[in-house]
């Protein structure tokens, strides 16, 4: 029985894990969930899973948890706060952790798990954009297994030969014959469109995705094309990919999740339906295969799979990873860093859409780049990053 620690489990990527988890009560049990500020949610949570812990991160919340908690008459106990995820994520409480914090916020709690040895399932893409080097030192330390969850990594795990990033070593793409690494792109739902028509982009326009159904800022990321440009620089972490052996190709029916070509010239790719319990059923119970409640694949009425190159000029952010990624050091930090900033004004209105790549260009050429050296110099990079991008914000923008 293995016991599962949850860290964002009121949001999409958490909802698809307990849908996994409940299909399999044999096999797993939610010992921890945690969430931000939706106590209601949360507790909804505990009452259906009967968790050990429930934390909520934000401190404002845990009277209000512990009441709830008690009058729904659970013995989950509560607590708040960074330092109880960090706990959580180490303690004796699980064996495994679905890292599904959004953003830097789960930075810190996914490196720990990391650390700790824990089997980690890794949704949380910008802790491994923010630190990669930082992350891959964490797994050798704690010699535990890593899984992607991003449909992504997860197919492209799959389609490796060995699983070589199972125990978060870095792999010999070349000894293994790999020659390139093909990342598909949904496109998002602005697929087609010149800049032109994307001036007067509403919130609801860019989180409406065609394929997926997502938590807000992975679905105004898929519409900028930064979700491709984070993922490829996760991907050169996890995979140990140079930049030159990740092409992105648009495939707009979000059929093929991603596909590994070969020095022979085989292409190996993993196809299924666009749902999230794939990847959490593979990666929770890996090397095993389990039953994840996603509709099987119909070819034949699906009829074709389309494929064609992103267009860099519209959607900017996609080289403006690829050029953080060359940069190296804290770049891509302060690129996820500023597009954090760039996406929360973007969802409160107060942000062109357009304008989201331009903030990320302007902070990246402000701010240079240094070396990742710890923990505390990448929260360094990150909120100097973050105060950097408000400023031009401020100037330009507002
Ligand atoms: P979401 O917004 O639906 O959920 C986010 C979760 O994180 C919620 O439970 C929320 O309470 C929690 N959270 C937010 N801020 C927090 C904070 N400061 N401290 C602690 N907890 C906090 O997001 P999502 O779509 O589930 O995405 C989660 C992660 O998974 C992201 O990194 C995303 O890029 C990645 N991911 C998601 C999908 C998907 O299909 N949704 C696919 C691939 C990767
Ligand atoms: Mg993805």
């Amino acid at each position: 029985m293995k016991q599962v620690a949850i860290l964002g489990a009121t949001g999409s990527i958490g909802a698809s894990a307990l849908d996994v988890v409940a299909r399999h009560p044999q096999r797993f049990r939610a010992s921890v969930l945690a969430a931000y500020r939706s106590v209601d949610a949360l507790v909804a949570l505990c009452v259906r899973f009967k968790p050990d812990l429930a934390i909520i991160a934000d401190p404002a919340c845990e009277p209000a948890l512990r009441e709830k908690l008690g009058s729904a008459g659970l013995a989950t106990r509560a607590a708040s706060g960074s330092a109880a995820l960090t706990e959580a994520a180490t303690g004796d409480l699980c064996d495994t952790v679905v890292a599904a914090i959004v953003g830097a916020a789960g930075l810190e709690s996914t490196l720990a798990a990391a650390r700790a040895g824990k089997r980690l399932l890794l949704a949380n893409k910008e802790a491994v954009v923010m630190a990669g080097p930082l992350l891959l030192e964490a797994l050798r330390a704690g010699g535990g297994p890593i899984i992607p969850i991003d449909s992504e990594h997860n197919a492209i795990f799959q389609c490796l030969p060995s699983n070589p990033s199972n125990q978060g070593h870095h792999s010999d793409l070349t000894a293994a014959g790999v020659q390139r690494i093909l990342l598909t792109a949904s496109g998002g739902p602005f697929l087609g469109k010149r800049r032109d028509e994307l001036g007067a982009i509403t919130p609801d326009q860019a989180c409406a995705h065609p394929n997926w159904s997502m938590g807000r800022k992975i679905s105004v990321d898929s519409a900028t094309l930064m979700n491709k440009g984070l993922e490829v620089i996760e991907a050169h972490w996890l995979f140990g990919a140079r930049a030159d052996q990740i092409e992105v190709v648009v495939h707009p029916q979000s059929i093929v999740h991603s596909l590994v070509e070969y020095a022979d010239g085989s292409v190996l790719a993993q196809l299924g339906n666009p749902d999230m319990r794939t990847a959490l059923a593979h990666a929770l119970a890996w090397p095993q295969r389990i039953e994840a409640g996603v509709a099987p694949l119909d070819l034949l009425k699906l009829g074709q799979l389309n494929f064609q190159a992103p267009d860099r000029e519209t959607f900017r952010c996609l080289d403006l990873a690829y050029a953080a990624l060359a940069a190296g050091g804290t770049a891509p930090a302060i690129l996820n860093a500023a597009n954090e900033v760039a996406v929360a004004a973007f969802l409160e209105q107060s942000l062109p859409f357009l304008a989201i790549a331009e903030l990320i260009e302007q902070t990246l050429a402000a701010i240079p780049a240094t070396p990742v050296i710890n923990l505390e110099s990448l929260i360094y990079a990150d909120l100097t990053a973050r105060q950097q991008a408000r400023r031009i914000m401020q100037r330009s923008f507002c």
